[in-house]
């Protein structure tokens, strides 16, 4: 069935929906995203990621072409017109189409970014197969540019991580910097030793998930030991246990990092009990 998806002020089906030729995003990944989360057809942590866009338009100065209500709105239409239960809300935000190439800025008073937004369904979120067995991460060099803390739509070298992965029989890739784990190719990594959290601290050398925050927050509401440092791959191939969080996959058990297994190679009694502190909480607090 067709979708209805949101370009620049208009409700269109998807079909119909068209940016132009001259787009930055398309020519120049000049743009920015958010994918938030929706469970039963509510929004999982709007105002996270509504203030991580702001943070994204202001760092590489485009200017916010709507405000946090009308953002909302947004989505809810989305959500209602696409009776969508479970899956995901995709925004993007370019710095629009001046209708030639050029490396220079265009002026924003003549060129208003381009805002295209549509919902991707996904029933198995909640439930989700893969957090019962776990998923298996390789280890990739992370040649990523420094500002990865600007959720752009640059992408590809992500997109070359995972399908390093899947070439390899595994899920998904860790990046490695000097030694150290960064973050996963579209999540953030974590690992557990003798009952401590440890996970990378906020920098631009990663995203500053908003999955992360919240789910550090209900650790340590939970007692939980948490420590934000660098750890090294070997470090994480000796763990006790591993995760990734993200919007999309919320709490997710890793049970092998780089060819080795961690504990009984099975999903960690900490990592399942975060997820499902995380599932109950954001379900409370959804809009
Ligand atoms: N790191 C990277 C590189 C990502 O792409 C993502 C997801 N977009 C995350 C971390 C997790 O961020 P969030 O929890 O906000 O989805």
């Amino acid at each position: 069935m067709s979708r209805t998806v949101y370009v620049n002020g208009s409700y269109l089906p998807e079909e119909e929906a068209t940016v132009s030729v001259f787009d930055r995003g398309f020519l120049m990944a000049d743009g920015v995203y958010e994918v938030t989360t929706v469970i039963d057809g509510k929004l999982i942590d709007f105002d996270g990621h509504f203030t991580r866009l702001q943070r994204s338009l202001t760092e590489l100065d485009i200017t916010n072409p709507m405000d946090r209500d009308a953002w909302l709105e947004v989505h809810r239409q989305l959500v209602a017109q696409n009776g969508l239960d479970q899956g995901m809300i995709y925004l993007q935000v370019t710095r629009g189409a001046p209708g030639d190439r050029d490396f220079i800025f265009p002026d924003p008073e003549t060129t208003a970014p381009t805002v295209v937004l549509f919902t991707q369904s996904n029933p198995a979120l909640v439930d989700s197969p893969k957090a019962k067995k776990g998923i298996k991460v390789i280890a990739i060099e992370d040649i990523r540019w420094g500002r990865r803390d600007i959720k752009t739509v640059q992408l590809l070298y992500p997109s070359m991580g995972k399908m390093m992965a899947i070439k390899a029989g595994c899920d998904d890739a860790w990046m490695v910097q000097d030694g150290a784990v960064t973050e996963g190719t579209s999540n953030n990594a974590y690992i557990i030793k003798d009952g401590r959290i440890i996970t990378r601290a906020l920098s631009n050398d990663i995203l500053h998930g908003i999955t992360r925050a919240a789910v550090l927050r209900f650790a340590r509401e939970a007692q939980m030991q948490v420590e934000e440092r660098n750890f090294t791959l070997e470090e994480a191939k000796a763990a006790d246990e591993a995760f990734v969080t993200s919007a999309s996959t919320f709490v997710m058990p890793v049970v092998e990092i780089d060819g080795a297994t961690l504990g009984a190679g099975v999903p960690g009694p900490l990592a399942l009990r975060l997820r499902e502190i995380y599932i109950e909480e954001s379900r409370k607090a959804a809009l």
